[in-house]
Formats: structure tokens, C-alpha cells, sequence
């Protein structure tokens, strides 16, 4: 077999090994019963040292350097030239972290993740601060094993969010947090306010499920090829060309959580359903990076589902299906969703302070990580940066620093590719409303499909035969700047609070 199909047939088998994991994940996270946690452990380390020495395997290092001069890597963005481009960078990583450091890694991963369930549920920080400990030493040892730039945090930034540092991304946050606090606190200042109470009223589960399945049906999620399951912190898991998995939440008198969490995942799992299945598991089959994935996620949660047009065609079944919500009016509903109101927990913040949250977590792993905040001091550290950033502070660490998943799953240098991905979200939307001539018409119509086959034309399809970079370059005609995020939030919130 000639080197690049033997490259290909290798990395579709480590593929499968990986999609196994996935699935194994996804159950620990749903159906897995509690005694399994520590058998299940076991399960996920011996399946990751295997996918481990298959990427760092002699063999694949063998045919990457016969492939490196190959008239395959002629044209750049080719899916051959991408596969051998991309699989290169990928083994140059791996074989730079040790075995035993990948396997205590996962181990780490999934302990600190039962530790964090039972943390959160129990508002008990100190049982899980041991498990934070030693998940940021071994992320230290990944980054200086890898090698970075100019701090050890770029290189686990360049996990999720590939090319891309630290100074670049706390640069662009900068600027979009200078736009943002005038506006938010203009708004805060306001003499027109929603009324939010609508949101809080009584919501069954079976309605909401309903709903939420409806909805993400007609934006184009397949169910034939993905499902929705309930998890405690909703998650989107690919696990094969044709198996995408969706959770969610269900809170009887928070009617946002669960729907607009369902468009967020679905957003994902439409990326996931319009990469091209026959390059499943190679990088022309793959998406960018995190920031480009939740740019998908975002746009459709929030440009597309808080949209007027959107609930133009929904409320009427939304009013049907909740005898709560019958006396409730469009407008008023409308500007519920849209509310702007600094709170704890970060998946159920309002698009416009939800990047203040992601600040506070980007600044506190970043000292984490460098040692000059002692995981010990965390709780306070973290009251004080919400206090500072957006004037309020939890009272239990259950709706603080216990919230999130991500640093006991080990996924430090994560977080600021949530508000990448708001900022790639408003560009791509700009350019797509351009280009299909009125997006909001086609909305208020329950016509979404345009929108859907434009992002797979531009984006999906192309896989990574273009870096972040790019692709916002090709597809917008600019770089990644924080001005659309802006106009598309003044546009919106002014006219709402009355300050237009
Ligand atoms: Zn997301």
C-alpha cells in the first residue's frame, strides 16, 4: 500500500479507538451507575494509552517524513496536503508527552470529575481542591514537556484552540471588554426593564423536552443520526460520522436553561453532522479548533434562537404548549430572553455579560496554573473577581467556582474559546446575512435550512483544510475582530432598553 493510504487506514483505526472512548464518556456523564466510577476509570486510562502509542507510533513518524516532500502537499488546502500538514503537527505534539503523564492525566481526569459531582452537589470546595491540585501539576508537566512560546498557558491553549496565544486572545478580550461595560452598564441603568418573572413561572419537563426536540428538529439538528439525553452539565459527543449524542437540563420554573442549552448543543451537533463523513476520523473530516465549534453553538443559541424572527414563527406553539405562558405577549416575551442582568452561573448568563464570566475563569487558571494563586485560595479569589467584573459574588461555591466541569476534566486553557467562538459567531452571521439577503425573514418563516447549508458550505465542509485564521479571512473578507459581537448586541439591547 503506497504511504498515504497506509497513513489514512492507521489513523481511521486510532479514530475508532477514540470514538470508543467518546461513547464510554458519554455514558459515564448519563446513564453510568455510581459503582462503575472507579472500573470506568480504569476502562478510559487503558483505552487513551492505547490511542497514545498508536499517535506516537515509529510507523506513523515513518510515513509522515516519506510524505513530507509528497506532490500530495503541493496545493495547501487539499484534503491530502491537510491530512499529512495536520497529522504531522499532531505527532510532533504526542511525541513529546510521556506515556505515563497522558495515563495519569485521564486517570486524573475522570477521579476529579466524580470528586466534582459529589463536590457541587455537597458545596464542600475543600474535598475537591486536592483533585485541582494535581490536575494543574500535570498540566504543568504537559506544557513544559510540549514546549511553548511565552507561557506555559499558550501551550495547552494550543490544544483547543490550535496557533492561537495567550497575549493574542487577552488582547482581543480586552478590547471587547472595553465596548462591552459601558454598554452593560448603560443598560443596568435603564428605566425600561423585562419583565423576567414570565421565564420563572411553571414549565413541565414533558413540555420542555417536546419543545426543545421541536426546535432543534427545525433548525436542522438529525435525530436520525444524533439523540438528546440529560446530563447534570449539558455536553454535545460526536462518536462516529453518524452518531452525535446532545444533553440537557430540565429546571420546572427556569424555561431558558433547557431550550436555548438545547440550541447551543444541537449548534454543535450540526458542525459534527455537516463534517464530511467519508473523512470521518482524518483532519479534512474534523473541526477547526473549539473557538470555530462554538461559534456554531452560539450562533444558533443566541443570533438565531433569541431572535424576534425566530420566536415569530415559535410562539405561537410555545404559547400552546405552556398553559402558564397563554396570557403572555410576543414583545414581552422577547424581551425576557434578551435580558441583560449580571448573575452567577455562567450557562445561564445573558449574551452580554456571559464574556465577563468567561475574563474571570481565563484570569484565575492562567494564576492557577503559574502558581501565584494557591488552589486553596480559590473560593475567595474567584467572590472577588465577580465582584469586580460584575458586581456580585456567590455565597456558596456551589454557584462559584464548583460550577463548571471543565478544570476536573483537566481542560485548562479552555475556557476563553467560549468567547472566541461569540466573536467568530457575530462575524460569520454578519457575512451570512449579507450574503442570503435577509436572514430574519427566512426566521420568521421557520425557514432555517439557508442559513444551516451556507455554514456547511463555508465552514463544515471545509474541515481543517484552513486554520481559524483563515477561514474568518475566506469566509468574511477580514480578520477576527470584536466590532460585529458589538454591533450586533447594540443593535439588539438598545432598542430593547429604550437607550437607541
Ligand atoms: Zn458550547
Amino acid at each position: 500500500m503506497a504511504p498515504y493510504e497506509t497513513l489514512c487506514r492507521l489513523t481511521r483505526e486510532t479514530a475508532i479507538l477514540q470514538s470508543i472512548e467518546a461513547l464510554i464518556g458519554w455514558d459515564e456523564r448519563t446513564y453510568m451507575p455510581p459503582a462503575a466510577g472507579e472500573y470506568r476509570a480504569e476502562q478510559m486510562t487503558y483505552l487513551a494509552g492505547i490511542v497514545h502509542q498508536r499517535r506516537t507510533d515509529k510507523r506513523i513518524g515513518e510515513l509522515l517524513g516519506e510524505l513530507a516532500t509528497s506532490p500530495l502537499t503541493k496545493d495547501k488546502h487539499s484534503d491530502e496536503a491537510t491530512t499529512i500538514r495536520q497529522l504531522q503537527r499532531d505527532y510532533i505534539k504526542q511525541i513529546k508527552l510521556p506515556q505515563t503523564l497522558v495515563e495519569e492525566l485521564t486517570r486524573a481526569s475522570v477521579l476529579g470529575q466524580q470528586a466534582w459531582v459529589e463536590a457541587r452537589k455537597n458545596n464542600d470546595f475543600p474535598s475537591f481542591a486536592p483533585h485541582v491540585k494535581k490536575l494543574f501539576e500535570l498540566k504543568r508537566q504537559q506544557a513544559e514537556a510540549l514546549g511553548y512560546k511565552s507561557c506555559p498557558y499558550d501551550a495547552l491553549l494550543d490544544d483547543f484552540e490550535p496557533d492561537a496565544l495567550t497575549a493574542d486572545v487577552a488582547k482581543v478580550l480586552a478590547d471587547l471588554r472595553k465596548d462591552l461595560v459601558p454598554l452593560v452598564q448603560a443598560i443596568a441603568q435603564a428605566k425600561k426593564r423585562p419583565d423576567a418573572s414570565i421565564l420563572t413561572r411553571e414549565y413541565p419537563t414533558a413540555g420542555q423536552e417536546a419543545f426543545g426536540k421541536a426546535a432543534a428538529a427545525a433548525v436542522g439538528f438529525d435525530f436520525h443520526r444524533g439523540r438528546l439525553d440529560v446530563t447534570h452539565h449539558p455536553f454535545c459527543s460526536g462518536m462516529g460520522p453518524h452518531d452525535c449524542r446532545l444533553t440537557t437540563r430540565y429546571d420546572e420554573h427556569f424555561f431558558p436553561s433547557a431550550l436555548f442549552g438545547t440550541l447551543h448543543e444541537a449548534g454543535h451537533g450540526m458542525y459534527d453532522q455537516g463534517l464530511r463523513p467519508e473523512l470521518y476520523g482524518l483532519p479534512p473530516g474534523m473541526y477547526v479548533s473549539l473557538g470555530i465549534h462554538e461559534s456554531q453553538s452560539r450562533m444558533w443559541e443566541n443570533l438565531v434562537g433569541r431572535s424576534r424572527a425566530f420566536w415569530q414563527h415559535f410562539f405561537p406553539k410555545f404559547r400552546e404548549t405552556f398553559s402558564s405562558a397563554r396570557d403572555v405577549s410576543l414583545d414581552n416575551f422577547y424581551f425576557a430572553i434578551n435580558s441583560v442582568q449580571p448573575s452567577l452561573i455562567r450557562v445561564e448568563a445573558d449574551e452580554a455579560t456571559y464574556n465577563l464570566h468567561i475574563i474571570v475563569r481565563f484570569e484565575l487558571e492562567q494564576a492557577l496554573l503559574s502558581g501565584d494563586l494557591p488552589v486553596d485560595d480559590l473560593p475567595g479569589a474567584w467572590r472577588e473577581k465577580y465582584q469586580q467584573y460584575l458586581g456580585i459574588e456567590p455565597t456558596d461555591d456551589a454557584d462559584g467556582c464548583l460550577q463548571d466541569v471543565h478544570w476536573s476534566a483537566a481542560l485548562i486553557g479552555y475556557f476563553p474559546t467560549y468567547s472566541l467562538g461569540n466573536l467568530y459567531a457575530a462575524q460569520f452571521f454578519e457575512q451570512a446575512d449579507k450574503d442570503l439577503g435577509g436572514l430574519a425573514t427566512q426566521f420568521s418563516c421557520g425557514d432555517f435550512a439557508p442559513l444551516l447549508q451556507w455554514l456547511q458550505r463555508n465552514i463544515h465542509h471545509r474541515g481543517q483544510c484552513h486554520t481559524a485564521a483563515e477561514l474568518i479571512q475566506l469566509v468574511t473578507h477580514k480578520p477576527l475582530t470584536h466590532a460585529p459581537l458589538i454591533r450586533h448586541l447594540r443593535a439588539k439591547l438598545e432598542p430593547l432598553y429604550g437607550l437607541a
